[in-house]
């Protein structure tokens, strides 16, 4: 049997140290569900401690478990002086109530010295008190040797000292973080190698200062490693982590070692763009694997032996990742995506010609720059109106916005809109800040009086992109929103060169998929 290697996500704690990366409290449990559809091994939550959206995410799952990951929870051992069971932050570990609890303890003497500000002999005792409490509570605990590579380069010998004491204590693996990203492959391989045996499993924990995290990482596994920590898209404090969109798919289709997630690879070109839209970054398409440009040929001789014999021009199939050649979803993955997303509709065949259809009104409408992986309500309503189970909730007629900005006066909008709605001539008047706001009021006004589950729906997010910036002022904006009835919430997609028309379209979207899914009586 080939040997097991576990994938430890930390997406959502380390990655969200990254330049730019942000995620709202219901992002996060969004992609924490996506990570466990596609089987990921450990998902890491985030820092119980850390604020109340940290604590209300572990609330959530409390209440709905994960359904194959093991959710994780991040701290550090207890403080120095104090005991495991008085310190709060082993506290707030222990109350987030997941499975698994990660404690990040000092390897490195010098940090000991002078950051901890205690004596070596203290420190061994924190690690050890505080992975023994949470043993005793029944918790798979997971200790990261913060700095294990420098310090192991100082001292050696202390370094192996945490390595054991830890395995004394219980953990259930050590996990050698090389913190500060400094460290080559040769090291990695050198230093794996000559530690003793009989330790706890080893998981590796790599940031890219040198450009080397992902091999790293590969190399880790090689040495005896059983278990990577990384980050989706490499963000990460200052250069990145260890990118698990490259890291996965060379363990899955380049070596023989046995992941849980290998037969959902092909989820991991959308898990990668959807947590590009949730975090509003734009996506990188040199991206190994996941990138628009991991299966991009230039026409000419290229494409011409490409026909004939794909392997000689490409490593690997891009439809093997989810990926494709063209810049659009494949036919074939394309396919398969959809007649997934359809199941809620019944059993569609690849072959039949709604499916068809579908992928071709996808194609064209990609092509213009709606992106639906992260606009699901959207995409929810292109295949009704393909299935034809699609019922309109309003036909604009006109709207009218204005918008006021006198000297240093904040500036107002106000708006009129004339509607159809189910045969009524309906109209309504607005007023907000901006056009958007705007609009969304005088929408409302005109359709509240006959569809009242308008009440119910807010708007909680709203994210901006410019699609083609060389255009300036003449650029395409793609516009997504995010609206709840505050029991589940949903997203939607416009995209025009007028971000008011984007807009509205995201707008419309987002009632009419409530209208058709939940409010029609
Ligand atoms: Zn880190």
């Amino acid at each position: 049997m080939s040997r097991k290697i576990y994938i430890y996500d930390t997406t959502l704690r380390d990655g969200m140290q990254g330049l730019g990366v942000n995620f709202s409290l219901k992002d996060k449990i969004e992609i924490t569900e996506k990570l466990d559809e596609m089987q990921v091994d450990y998902i890491e939550g985030g820092f119980p401690m850390a604020s109340e959206k940290e604590a209300a995410y572990f609330e959530e799952f409390k209440k709905k478990p994960l359904k194959f990951a093991r959710l994780v929870a991040f701290g550090s051992t207890r403080g120095p002086g104090k005991s495991a069971g008085s310190d709060p932050h082993i506290q707030a570990l222990l109350n987030a109530g997941t499975p698994a609890v990660t404690i990040v303890g000092k390897s490195w003497l010098a940090h000991v010295d002078k950051v901890l500000k205690t004596s070596k002999e203290e420190n061994l005792a924190m690690i050890t008190d505080s992975i023994s409490y949470f043993k005793a509570k029944g918790k798979e605990v997971i200790f990261d040797l913060e700095h294990f590579f420098d310090g192991y380069k100082a001292h050696p010998e202390y370094s192996i000292e945490v390595l054991k004491a830890a395995t004394e204590a219980g953990a259930d693996a050590n996990v050698l973080c090389d913190t500060n990203g400094g460290t080559l492959p040769s090291e990695v391989i050198k230093i794996i190698t000559g530690l003793p045996e009989n330790l706890a499993p080893i998981g590796v924990h790599f940031h890219d200062d040198c450009g080397t995290a992902v091999a790293n990482s590969l190399v880790g596994i090689d040495a005896g490693a059983n278990h990577i920590q990384g980050t989706i898209n490499g963000w990460g404090e200052r250069t990145g982590n260890a990118n698990l969109c490259s890291i996965i798919p060379d363990l899955c289709l380049k070596t023989d070692y046995d992941l849980s997630l290998k037969e959902n690879l092909s989820q991991i070109t959308s898990l990668s763009r959807f947590l590009f839209e949730k975090a509003n970054i734009i996506p990188q398409k040199r991206q190994p694997y996941v990138g628009e440009a991991a299966f991009s040929h230039k026409a000419g001789q290229h494409a011409d032996v490409l026909q004939k014999a794909s392997e000689l021009m490409e490593h690997v199939s891009g439809e093997s990742v989810g990926n494709s050649r063209q810049i659009l979803l494949s036919e074939l993955a394309g396919k398969s995506t959809i007649v997934r997303k359809l199941e809620k509709y019944g059993e569609f065949d690849k072959k039949s010609s709604q499916v068809s259809e579908l992928l071709t009104i996808l194609k064209e409408k990609e092509a213009d720059g709606y992106e639906y992986e992260a606009a699901e309500a959207s995409f929810d309503l292109v295949a009704r109106k393909t299935l034809g189970i699609y019922t309109p909730l309003l036909e604009l007629n006109n709207y009218h916005l204005e918008s006021y900005k006198t000297g240093g006066i904040p500036s107002k909008t106000v708006g009129r809109i004339y509607l159809t709605s189910e045969g009524k001539q309906l109209m309504g008047a607005g007023v907000g800040i901006g056009p958007v706001e705007t609009l969304d009021a005088s929408m409302r006004d005109a359709l509240k009086l006959f569809h009242p589950f308008l009440d119910k729906i807010s708007l909680i997010d709203y994210k901006v992109r410019v699609l083609n910036p060389e255009q300036a002022a003449a650029a395409k904006v793609r516009v997504f929103i995010t609206s709840t009835d505050h029991s589940h919430s949903w997203d939607t997609v416009g995209v025009s060169e007028n971000i008011v028309e984007a807009s509205w379209e995201a707008l419309v979207d987002s009632l009419e998929y409530y209208y058709n899914n939940f409010a029609k009586e």
